[in-house]
């Protein structure tokens, strides 16, 4: 299949990659000059998607997937299907899928778990909105992406389970770096911890697969100086982009709302910028309650 790829940065680039490997003859573009295993690198997003049978979109924010769509569209064949993997607000989402309608094309909304390791294995989580034949049709892709896809519905319910998604990953996040904290404090060793915790009720994803205690668990960006990963500045986004959506449609998310405001201050004033969602472990063992 002729597959046509905008936006080939940490994740778009070992995605592009993947389906080149599979056989797909894949067609790219990023603003920036890169260069993909297996990608023919057009000249333009429009040259990148005139001639492609689906087109795939990888890009930080919903500002920049308004304005690159608005570009490919009018180019785009009818009945094309276009899928966007970015993490963007769902307002956004459903005004291109709208928009992708009208020009004849079949929209999907397709947000990934599983960060750069994911996207380079080929072990993606895709989360899936829009019809469900469109994504029977391109589920084959998804197989090559990734390890599993669930269709969630309409346009924007990929992006809503996203949103939902990292907002329990923030906010667990933040309770087991609370908790090794409260631990060092107590005398308790961060091994025991692990050990305790990850066989019992307090276990999630945080502290079983991506431990924020160096030196304890699986291998994790923590053993790595909190070199990201998943930078606090992403997840940062992803709260907003959850609690955005949360006002909008007047839901009550307290958690979800102080863990935005916890990645705000470290992001923002703590020294954040740069790490892993992770170090909230070593800013929290420094810190003190008054
Ligand atoms: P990135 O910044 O590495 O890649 C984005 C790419 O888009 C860059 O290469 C940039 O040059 C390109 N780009 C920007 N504007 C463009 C334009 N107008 N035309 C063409 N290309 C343009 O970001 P990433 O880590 O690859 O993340 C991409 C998306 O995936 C984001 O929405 C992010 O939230 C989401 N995501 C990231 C991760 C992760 O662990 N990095 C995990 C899940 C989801």
């Amino acid at each position: 299949m002729k597959i046509g790829f905008i936006g080939l940065g940490n994740m778009g680039a070992p995605m592009a990659a993947n389906l080149a490997q599979a056989g797909h003859e894949v067609t790219g573009f990023d603003r920036a000059q890169v260069s993909v295993a297996g990608v023919a690198m057009a000249a333009s997003a429009q040259a990148a998607a005139r001639d492609a049978q689906t087109v795939v979109t990888m890009l930080p924010n919903g500002e920049i997937l308004r304005s690159v769509t608005e570009d490919i569209f009018s180019v785009m064949a009818q009945g094309v299907t276009f899928i966007d993997c970015s993490t963007v607000d769902v307002d956004s989402t459903r005004a291109v899928a709208a928009t992708a309608k009208a020009f004849g094309l079949s929209p999907l909304d397709a947000p990934v778990s599983g960060g750069v390791g994911g996207a380079s294995e080929g072990k993606l989580t895709f989360m899936v909105g829009g019809s469900e034949a469109a994504y029977t049709a391109a589920r084959p892709l998804f197989d090559i992406m990734g390890q599993k896809s669930v269709y969630c519905g309409p346009p924007g319910a990929g992006q809503a389970a996203k949103i939902c998604n990292n907002m329990i990953l923030g906010v667990t996040m933040l309770a087991t770096c609370e908790a090794f904290a409260l631990a060092d404090k107590l005398g308790l060793s961060r091994q025991a911890v692990f050990d305790v915790v990850s066989t019992s009720s307090g276990s999630s994803w945080s502290m079983n697969a991506y431990c924020p205690a160096p030196g304890v668990g699986p291998n994790s960006p923590a053993d790595n100086d909190y070199t990201p990963g998943f930078a606090a500045e992403l997840m940062l986004k992803d709260l907003r982009l959850s609690q955005q959506a949360a006002q909008s449609v007047d839901a009550d998310t307290p958690m979800g709302e102080l863990a935005r405001d916890l990645y705000a201050a470290f992001v923002e004033a703590e020294g954040g910028r740069g790490l892993d969602f992770s170090a909230m472990l070593p800013k929290l063992a420094k810190s003190s309650r008054s």
